[in-house]
């Protein structure tokens, strides 16, 4: 069997506790509707792909990728579930 621990305090779960908690959090780049100008219309679009791919191929992977897209899944105990759900976004440092 599987064990698990939670992610935060790490508690074991489902031996000790009846429920547990699952946080799935996304992080992704927005992308709004493009509305194309006439302005646009007269851009090198092929030239500006060209050097959007060059500029890529100089970073890293990863953080190209970070810059796109991420997603992080954790485990929580209902102890640890309650106190996440008081500042989901982390605005007030730990302990208050
Ligand atoms: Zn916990």
């Amino acid at each position: 069997m599987m064990k698990l621990a939670c992610d935060l305090c790490g508690k074991t779960l489902l031996l000790d506790e009846d429920v547990r908690y699952v946080v799935n959090i996304e992080v992704f780049a927005a992308a709004d509707p493009m509305e194309l100008t006439a302005e646009d219309l007269k851009k090198d679009l092929r030239r500006e792909l060209r050097e959007l791919v060059e500029r890529m191929k100089k970073m890293d992977p990863e953080k190209a990728q970070d810059s796109v897209y991420r997603s992080f899944r954790f485990e929580l105990c209902p102890a640890c579930q309650r106190e996440y759900l008081k500042d989901p976004l982390r605005r007030q440092p730990p302990g208050l």
